[in-house]
């Protein structure tokens, strides 16, 4: 591999030192391209040389690149490596952006992800399953729940705040607006963020701030149902009673005659399903999908066990994940007008999440359902308890008087379509796609 020397003989009364041995050259001498000027003798040419211009080493030039030795003038001369800043001799790659690696570091690197550019371990980070280069996660939006850099799914929490869909997964949600919260604080087994616990009602009589359904209007405004007086009606079927024979999870009483009727059997549940399911279609004019096929069954004590600390409404039960599938689960506890209106509300979220690809909001959904139940309750004439279900007072208040105002113009139908528009990406939990 020699690059340039020439070979040269000494003239007629010319003296010259061998640069390498200070000794005086006799005959031949060697200069070379990386010191032009300077001899070496023949003796010193056989010495180790540097594997670039192959000029002879100097005793103090032990530099070595990729194992190979080099002179100093070559070592300075030498590419950088964008990555380790060592010299690059051999094997190294080129990218458009006059990235340059060593041979070690090429054979480290891994493509960003998102620009292209090599980048090895330690300088790169793994952000949602992609990795990339440093420059690159720097202009990355940044979750407003764990704070990291995010790259691909992300949803909107209004104006410039996002969540990346991990967090959005993991991340306690609030039981009355559903965004992901940061801290918490309960109310019995429920959720709330800061925002929605200072805004939920309170019982007028003994002040205690009400979660779930549990309000009813009395005279001085809500009470909760623990302060309510009994007045010798059931809450369910709404015929008088001299004492309640049972009570729903919230605390309204029915009479022993309600207690009868109590939905202890899968089947019976089902048949309520059929009749949900054709209501719905009746109603909204869609023919059901294999999609809404939904298990529905009574949760045994089997299956509460494995439910612990989830998040459920103390006088039912809602949808739940089971081996992986979303089934409709309900306790065997609920007289039937009860188990009617749950299952109905239940159901329609999971018609409603079936239908619509994107995110709508919290008291919507909930609006949704809780409207689409007291309506299944007035086709089956259970009166009382659709009235009761438009009585209570609850989180999900707003959401329910505003499906209630399309649904008086336009019924159940309308109130679906406001729903869809309601989940483009425009909406403040709509879902944006972040490159
Ligand atoms: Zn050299
Ligand atoms: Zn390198
Ligand atoms: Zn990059
Ligand atoms: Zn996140
Ligand atoms: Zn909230
Ligand atoms: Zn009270
Ligand atoms: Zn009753
Ligand atoms: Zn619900």
């Amino acid at each position: 591999m020699f690059q340039f020397f020439k070979n040269s003989c000494l003239s007629e009364g010319e003296l010259l030192n061998c640069i390498k041995c200070r000794k005086p050259i006799k005959g031949k001498y060697f200069t070379f391209t990386s010191l032009r000027e300077s001899p070496f003798c023949e003796e010193c040419l056989n010495s180790e040389r540097c594997n670039i211009c192959s000029r002879p080493l100097f005793d103090g030039e032990t530099s070595e690149v990729e194992g190979r030795r080099v002179c100093s003038q070559c070592l300075a001369e030498l590419d950088q490596c964008s990555i380790c800043q060592g010299p690059v001799l051999g094997k190294h790659v080129a990218y458009d952006d006059g990235t340059i690696l060593c041979g070690g570091c090429f054979m480290s690197a891994r493509e960003c992800s998102m620009c292209g550019s090599p980048v090895v371990k330690g300088s790169m980070m793994e952000v949602q399953d992609k990795s990339l280069c440093m420059k690159c996660v720097a202009s990355l939006p940044v979750c407003d729940h764990h704070g990291g850099p995010v790259s691909g799914r992300a949803f909107s929490l209004g104006g410039e705040r996002i969540i990346c869909d991990r967090c959005l997964e993991t991340a306690p949600a609030c039981y009355c607006c559903g965004r992901p919260m940061k801290d918490y604080r309960t109310l019995g087994t429920i959720r709330f963020c800061r925002e929605c616990l200072d805004n939920l009602k309170s019982c007028s009589s003994c002040d205690e701030k009400i979660p779930g359904p549990g309000l009813e209007m009395g005279q001085d405004g809500f009470v909760c149902l623990a302060c309510a007086e009994f007045t010798g009606i059931c809450h369910v079927c709404g015929k008088a009673c001299e004492e309640f024979a049972g009570r729903l999870g919230d605390g309204r009483g029915y009479c022993p005659e309600c207690a009868e009727s109590v939905v202890e059997s899968h089947i019976r549940l089902e048949e309520i399903l059929l009749s949900v399911v054709s209501f719905m279609e009746r109603e909204l004019g869609q023919e059901a999908d294999p999609g809404d096929d939904v298990e529905i069954t009574i949760v045994d004590e089997r299956k509460m066990a494995l439910l612990k600390g989830s998040q459920v409404p103390r006088h039912t039960l809602g949808r739940f994940e089971w081996a992986g599938e979303e089934i409709l689960g309900f306790f065997p506890v609920l007289p039937l007008a009860a188990a009617k209106g749950a299952v109905a509300h239940e159901y329609s979220h999971f018609w409603l999440h079936n239908r619509l690809n994107m995110v709508i909001s919290h008291q919507l959904d909930e609006g949704f359902a809780r409207l689409v139940a007291v309506e299944f309750l007035k086709d089956q004439d259970e009166d009382q308890w659709a009235r009761a279900l438009e009585r209570i007072s609850d989180c999900f208040d707003e959401g329910f008087s505003e499906c209630m105002k399309v649904f008086i113009r336009s019924g159940l139908k309308g109130v679906f379509h406001m729903l869809e528009e309601h989940s483009l990406p425009m909406d403040t939990t709509g879902v944006e796609d972040i490159p």
